[in-house]
């Protein structure tokens, strides 16, 4: 069971007593992000809840089709609706975050608020901050625990083709439709009750990922061609790109989603890297195959955090500082690097 029986007791008498809920989710939010924050939504509006998801920013293009999106407010846009959401809340959900400080402003609404906090996330250690707080850090998307806890809450009734569609979306993009992060039966049990309810499967990839523009295409080949660095010595594959290069391809947000693993399709990689230049700083994203832990590294250079095998952070050099940087701290790594 995912809940304990305490657990689910408190949580169904304040779901009880709560008319109005708001669910919230990570800046630059993913699929599991707003797949998990939709299903949950729409599920609670079911057993009569005014339920609404509040993203802090910028929601991609390729999760715009989900079922439910309606019910999603983009804080940096409609400050005054998303204010009111949280403001008005009895109960608020916080998923697929370990840390208030990704919500990019939207957490000192969260602190000021009195309502009950419950907390569904699979980052490493996440922060004390909710009133319950539901942690497995070995699953591969936050989608499989609100398919579980609605299980568990509500009976399988609960689930509905658009629920569905949206917790299949969380779990195949936070796994990378299925090629990391997934390598467990559950899952798949999971996915299999899922496909009951009627999503089509084959038809949300295509939504997902055949949905790019021609620029992000012919940024993504530039890449590969020209800005691709791959040290064999270090089993190390990194991509960088500079602002000037984002538009130069008209960049819209979201289209260097996915380049961080771009190297690892070259034989050997297991550590991938991507450096984005920002107005202010250059986001950096880090991804591993196997047991080479890659939020260390982010928490310890780069003021960042994550899972085992992707973590992200920020360096406040310049992009031809922090490469040289990041080349210097690999040989720190050899070892665990070259260790299978
Ligand atoms: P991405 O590389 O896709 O931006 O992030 C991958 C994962 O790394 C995220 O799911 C998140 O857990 C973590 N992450 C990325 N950037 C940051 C950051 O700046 N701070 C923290 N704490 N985690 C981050
Ligand atoms: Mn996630």
């Amino acid at each position: 069971m995912m809940l304990d029986a305490n657990t689910r007791d408190t949580l169904l008498g304040w779901l009880d007593q709560a008319g109005k809920v708001a669910i919230l989710t990570h800046t630059n939010p993913d699929g599991d992000a707003i797949g998990s924050s939709l299903a949950l939504a729409r599920a609670l509006n079911k057993k009569g809840k005014e339920a609404r998801v509040v993203i802090p920013d910028g929601l991609p293009d390729f999760l715009r089709w989900l079922p439910g999106i309606e019910l999603s407010t983009t804080f940096a846009y409609k400050r005054e609706q998303a204010t009111g959401i949280i403001q008005g809340a009895d109960l608020i959900f916080c998923l697929d975050f370990n840390d208030p400080d990704r919500l990019n402003g939207v957490e000192e609404l969260l602190h000021q608020s009195d309502a009950k906090k419950v907390l569904v996330d699979h980052h490493q250690n996440p922060v004390e901050f909710a009133d319950i707080t539901i942690s497995e850090t070995w699953r591969g998307s936050v989608g499989e625990m609100i398919y579980l806890m609605l299980g568990e809450l509500y009976g399988e009734e609960i689930m509905d083709g658009g629920i569905a569609t949206c917790l299949y979306v969380a779990i195949m993009t936070d796994t990378g439709n299925f090629n990391y992060a997934s390598s467990y039966p559950e899952i798949f049990h999971i996915v299999g009750d899922l496909m009951k309810h009627g999503l089509d499967k084959d038809k949300i990839y295509s939504n997902v990922y055949d949905a790019f523009s021609e620029d992000r295409m012919r940024l993504q080949g530039y890449c590969m061609q020209e800005k691709m660095v791959i040290l064999p010595k270090y089993r190390t594959g990194y991509i960088s790109i500079t602002d000037e290069e984002l538009k130069r391809f008209n960049h819209r947000k979201g289209d260097t989603e996915g380049f961080v693993n771009i190297p690892f399709s070259v034989k050997g990689v297991r550590f991938t890297a991507l450096f984005v230049e920002k107005k202010d700083r250059i986001k950096v994203s880090f991804r591993s195959r196997g047991n080479f832990p890659v939020h260390g590294i982010a928490t310890e250079h780069y003021q960042g955090g994550g899972h085992i095998n992707a973590a992200g952070g920020d360096s406040f050099l310049s992009m031809e500082e922090t490469l040289a940087r990041f080349e210097s701290l690999l040989p720190g790594y050899e070892k665990m690097l070259l260790d299978e």
